[in-house]
């Protein structure tokens, strides 16, 4: 197994990745809140730990990939008040429509998604704890954990007890310390859960560790997990209660490893509600395809802010047409297993060991290009050649998750169901004029189809056709 590296915000250093057991990795990505559509952020955060999942299989690892839903939150229960439908109705409605958008980015399905409402005995099983020891205490609107009972509160996002004061911790002048937090709310709105301690709805931070141990803990292990993902904005506070509320409960560390990806920024600013700048994938997937979207995303590198643009983003859907004009050169060739591979498949993988260094594996696979179109231009009728190229683009659409679709799906994007029928009867009527060996008629169907933007090409297989 190749050596891989990846860098941990919690140490601040790139290290080489060793899962505590051999062979297998655990992983845990903080999921969305679902009470709206998915936006750009949680896009790019989808794509980055999608690319780690897969670059970790690449490397032979047996991967268990865990992401929640937030389906209980004041976000959600606002919602409810405004649209007066149930809490179900919406968590419903927003899962489904992020499942979808994921989707059409390509991200690989995740091995279990837990609900927080499916996980409310796990929650009071944790609380349960700390309140047996006197880390967590109950005051009139909630139960919150005593953050002065761990040594080790602050050592994931080394930020000063100051700065804690400051962060956007509940605001109960009872609390024993400014920086403790709640574990369990009993101010609920309508939504609450019974448990042994009272009436109530869990506070956000206490679902991601409740789950952790529920799914994926061994607790002969030092740690629950070994890699913790999210994005940067998620390191303080939520990563660092996680944590501590980890260790203090199960007498376990809570990840081996820490990632964050970078935030994405729109007309130079950090995208926001509150500043009005957030962007909807499903916006951004009227005009590309989540192939395009995922291209351009992947381009930046994960921990590096995206600043999010549309001359970017055109840029990268012409890197990716420049793939699938090579891919449709090498279209309908079997890949042949006792061929030597090229050597950028090795070089792409190296770069993705670096810390998931996509700007060194995107110039490897613009060396790639070339070489093959080269190669290409001077033996265009080398099967082993062709075959070759093919090995080279499986690899690149299984580590990346781009190139996977056939060359004329790809630039068919943006024709609508009608256009495509239109099309399509036109291609028959001209089959059937050359048949009958009217071609007076196929050229003007030809003709037609040009001035329509469609270029068509006979093969082996029948008529392809795709937007010029
Ligand atoms: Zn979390």
């Amino acid at each position: 197994m190749a050596n891989m590296y990846i860098y941990d915000s919690v140490k601040k250093e790139k290290l080489l990745f060793t899962p505590q057991v051999p062979h297998q990795v655990k992983m845990y990505v903080c999921g969305p809140t679902v009470y709206d559509d998915a936006h750009l952020g949680h896009a790019r955060s989808a794509i980055v730990f999608d690319l780690l999942h897969r670059v970790l299989k690449a490397n032979g690892y047996e991967v268990t990939f865990v992401k929640n839903f937030t389906d209980i939150d004041d976000k959600i229960i606002k919602k409810m008040k405004d649209t007066n439908q149930s809490l179900e109705e919406i968590t419903t409605h927003y899962i489904n429509s992020y499942k979808a958008d994921m989707q059409s980015l390509n991200n690989l399905p995740n091995t279990i998604e837990p609900l927080a409402t499916n996980s409310l005995e796990a929650m009071e099983h944790l609380i349960e704890n700390l309140l047996k020891e006197d880390i967590a205490y109950k005051l009139e609107d909630g139960v919150y954990f005593d953050t002065s009972k761990d040594k080790n509160y602050g050592n994931i996002s080394h930020r000063a007890s100051d700065e804690n004061s400051l962060s956007r911790v509940e605001s109960n002048l009872e609390k024993r310390d400014s920086k403790d937090f709640a574990l369990w709310k009993y101010n609920t709105d309508g939504v609450s859960f019974h448990t042994h301690f009272g009436e109530g709805r869990p506070g956000w931070h206490c679902e991601c560790s409740a789950m952790i141990d529920k799914h994926l803990s061994d607790k002969s292990l030092p740690y629950a997990i070994d890699i913790h993902g999210g994005g940067a904005d998620l390191l303080f506070p939520h990563h660092e209660n996680e944590a501590s509320q980890s260790r203090m409960a199960y007498n376990q560390e809570l990840s081996k490893y820490w990632v964050h990806n970078g935030f994405v920024n729109i007309n130079g600013e950090k995208m926001s509600k509150s500043l009005g700048n957030s962007f909807f994938l499903k916006d951004a997937l009227k005009e590309y395809s989540g192939e395009v979207i995922r291209f351009y995303m992947l381009t930046t590198y994960y921990r590096a802010d995206l600043s999010f643009n549309t001359e970017d983003l055109e840029a990268s859907k012409r890197r990716l047409d420049k793939m699938y004009r090579l891919k449709k050169r090498v279209y309908d060739i079997v890949k042949n297993e006792t061929l030597k591979p090229l050597i950028y498949k090795q070089n792409i993988l190296d770069a993705l060991n670096d810390d998931l260094n996509t700007s060194k594996a995107f110039a490897s696979i613009d060396e790639f290009i070339n070489f093959a179109n080269d190669k290409l231009d001077n033996n265009p009728k080398d099967k082993n050649l062709k075959s070759q190229i093919v090995d080279v683009f499986h690899f690149i659409s299984d580590i990346l998750g781009i190139c996977f679709q056939s060359p004329y799906s790809y630039f068919q994007f943006g024709i609508t169901e009608n256009e495509k029928n239109k099309i399509e009867k036109l291609i028959l009527e001209r089959t059937e004029a050359k048949k009958g060996k009217n071609f007076a008629l196929s050229d003007k169907i030809r003709e037609e189809l040009n001035s329509m933007k469609i270029s068509i090409m006979d093969t082996a297989n029948g008529t392809l056709w795709e937007k010029i």
